[in-house]
Protein backbone atom coordinates (compact mmCIF):
# COMPACT_ATOMS: atom_id res chain seq x y z
CA UNK A 1 0.00 0.00 0.00
CA UNK A 2 1.42 3.31 -1.20
CA UNK A 3 1.96 6.02 1.41
CA UNK A 4 -0.74 8.25 -0.43
CA UNK A 5 -3.37 5.18 -0.28
CA UNK A 6 -2.75 5.88 3.34
CA UNK A 7 -3.92 9.45 3.04
CA UNK A 8 -6.61 8.13 0.95
CA UNK A 9 -8.13 6.34 3.66
CA UNK A 10 -7.46 9.01 6.36
CA UNK A 11 -4.74 6.32 8.00
CA UNK A 12 -2.27 9.51 8.01
CA UNK A 13 -3.01 13.16 7.81
CA UNK A 14 -2.38 15.78 4.67
CA UNK A 15 -3.14 19.04 4.11
CA UNK A 16 -6.25 18.61 1.59
CA UNK A 17 -7.04 20.96 -1.27
CA UNK A 18 -9.62 19.28 -2.97
CA UNK A 19 -11.35 15.83 -3.24
CA UNK A 20 -14.02 13.93 -5.05
CA UNK A 21 -15.03 10.34 -5.56
CA UNK A 22 -12.16 9.93 -8.07
CA UNK A 23 -9.19 11.63 -6.64
CA UNK A 24 -7.20 13.90 -3.91
CA UNK A 25 -5.24 16.68 -3.98
CA UNK A 26 -3.34 18.20 -0.99
CA UNK A 27 0.28 20.04 -0.54
CA UNK A 28 3.14 18.53 -0.76
CA UNK A 29 5.26 17.87 2.44
CA UNK A 30 8.45 18.93 1.31
CA UNK A 31 7.29 21.40 -1.33
CA UNK A 32 9.49 23.28 -3.48
CA UNK A 33 7.60 26.30 -3.49
CA UNK A 34 4.73 27.73 -1.53
CA UNK A 35 1.27 26.29 -2.40
CA UNK A 36 3.01 22.78 -4.38
CA UNK A 37 0.14 20.64 -4.53
CA UNK A 38 -0.02 16.59 -5.35
CA UNK A 39 -3.01 15.83 -7.29
CA UNK A 40 -3.66 11.58 -6.89
CA UNK A 41 -5.82 9.23 -8.27
CA UNK A 42 -7.63 7.13 -5.68
CA UNK A 43 -6.94 3.70 -7.65
CA UNK A 44 -3.65 3.10 -6.55
CA UNK A 45 -1.40 3.03 -10.24
CA UNK A 46 2.39 2.99 -10.09
CA UNK A 47 3.23 4.79 -13.45
CA UNK A 48 1.12 7.80 -15.33
CA UNK A 49 0.83 5.99 -18.26
CA UNK A 50 -0.54 2.59 -17.01
CA UNK A 51 -3.50 4.65 -16.84
CA UNK A 52 -6.02 3.97 -19.71
CA UNK A 53 -6.51 7.39 -21.51
CA UNK A 54 -9.73 7.76 -19.68
CA UNK A 55 -8.55 7.63 -16.61
CA UNK A 56 -5.37 9.58 -17.58
CA UNK A 57 -7.85 12.44 -19.18
CA UNK A 58 -9.88 12.36 -15.95
CA UNK A 59 -6.60 12.78 -13.82
CA UNK A 60 -6.14 15.84 -15.83
CA UNK A 61 -9.04 17.14 -15.75
CA UNK A 62 -8.79 17.37 -12.04
CA UNK A 63 -5.81 18.87 -12.19
CA UNK A 64 -6.56 21.85 -13.93
CA UNK A 65 -9.22 23.10 -11.83
CA UNK A 66 -7.25 22.46 -8.98
CA UNK A 67 -3.87 24.48 -10.82
CA UNK A 68 -6.70 27.12 -11.40
CA UNK A 69 -7.74 27.82 -7.74
CA UNK A 70 -3.89 27.25 -7.18
CA UNK A 71 -3.30 30.34 -9.42
CA UNK A 72 -6.18 32.30 -7.32
CA UNK A 73 -4.17 31.73 -4.55
CA UNK A 74 -1.14 32.12 -4.88
CA UNK A 75 0.78 35.24 -6.41
CA UNK A 76 3.42 33.61 -9.02
CA UNK A 77 4.37 33.68 -12.54
CA UNK A 78 2.12 30.80 -13.34
CA UNK A 79 1.40 27.25 -12.07
CA UNK A 80 4.12 24.37 -13.67
CA UNK A 81 3.12 20.40 -13.83
CA UNK A 82 5.33 17.58 -13.32
CA UNK A 83 5.04 13.97 -13.40
CA UNK A 84 7.64 12.17 -11.97
CA UNK A 85 7.02 9.58 -8.98
CA UNK A 86 10.48 8.45 -8.47
CA UNK A 87 9.65 8.45 -4.94
CA UNK A 88 6.27 7.55 -4.16
CA UNK A 89 4.90 4.98 -6.53
CA UNK A 90 1.61 6.17 -6.81
CA UNK A 91 0.57 8.31 -10.05
CA UNK A 92 0.69 12.26 -8.33
CA UNK A 93 0.60 15.31 -10.67
CA UNK A 94 3.12 18.08 -9.21
CA UNK A 95 1.63 21.72 -9.42
CA UNK A 96 3.95 24.21 -8.25
CA UNK A 97 3.81 27.68 -8.59
CA UNK A 98 6.88 29.17 -10.58
CA UNK A 99 8.81 32.22 -10.47
CA UNK A 100 12.46 31.16 -11.22
CA UNK A 101 13.49 27.92 -13.17
CA UNK A 102 15.17 26.29 -10.01
CA UNK A 103 10.99 25.90 -8.39
CA UNK A 104 10.52 23.51 -10.73
CA UNK A 105 14.13 21.58 -10.43
CA UNK A 106 13.24 19.45 -7.22
CA UNK A 107 16.63 20.46 -5.42
CA UNK A 108 15.76 23.74 -3.37
CA UNK A 109 12.79 23.08 -1.01
CA UNK A 110 10.61 25.79 1.34
CA UNK A 111 10.38 25.13 4.71
CA UNK A 112 6.39 26.06 6.44
CA UNK A 113 5.25 26.35 9.44
CA UNK A 114 1.64 24.07 10.19
CA UNK A 115 0.01 27.18 10.39
CA UNK A 116 1.51 28.32 7.14
CA UNK A 117 0.39 24.82 5.24
CA UNK A 118 -2.96 24.96 7.10
CA UNK A 119 -3.38 28.66 5.93
CA UNK A 120 -2.80 27.58 2.08
CA UNK A 121 -4.55 24.69 1.54
CA UNK A 122 -7.62 26.71 3.24
CA UNK A 123 -6.97 29.12 0.42
CA UNK A 124 -6.75 27.01 -2.21
CA UNK A 125 -9.88 25.03 -1.10
CA UNK A 126 -11.64 28.06 -1.04
CA UNK A 127 -10.86 28.59 -4.75
CA UNK A 128 -11.69 25.33 -6.41
CA UNK A 129 -14.50 24.94 -8.60
P1 LIG B 1 8.07 11.82 -6.81
O1 LIG B 1 7.59 10.41 -6.53
O2 LIG B 1 9.51 11.86 -7.18
O3 LIG B 1 7.19 12.55 -7.79
O4 LIG B 1 8.00 12.65 -5.43
C1 LIG B 1 7.06 12.35 -4.43
C2 LIG B 1 6.62 13.63 -3.76
O5 LIG B 1 5.72 13.28 -2.71
C3 LIG B 1 7.75 14.46 -3.11
O6 LIG B 1 7.67 15.80 -3.60
C4 LIG B 1 7.45 14.37 -1.61
O7 LIG B 1 7.77 15.55 -0.91
C5 LIG B 1 5.96 14.10 -1.60
N1 LIG B 1 5.49 13.38 -0.41
C6 LIG B 1 5.99 12.23 0.10
N2 LIG B 1 5.29 11.86 1.19
C7 LIG B 1 4.33 12.80 1.37
C8 LIG B 1 3.28 12.98 2.33
N3 LIG B 1 3.09 12.12 3.33
N4 LIG B 1 2.47 14.06 2.21
C9 LIG B 1 2.65 14.95 1.20
N5 LIG B 1 3.61 14.82 0.27
C10 LIG B 1 4.45 13.77 0.35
Amino acid sequence: MSIFTKIIDGEIPCYKVAEDDNFIAFLDINPNAKGHTLVVPKKEVNKLFDLSKEEYLSLMDFSYRVAKALEKAVPCNRVGQSVIGLEVPHVHVHLIPLNAMADIQFHQKVKLSNDEFVGLAKSIADKFE
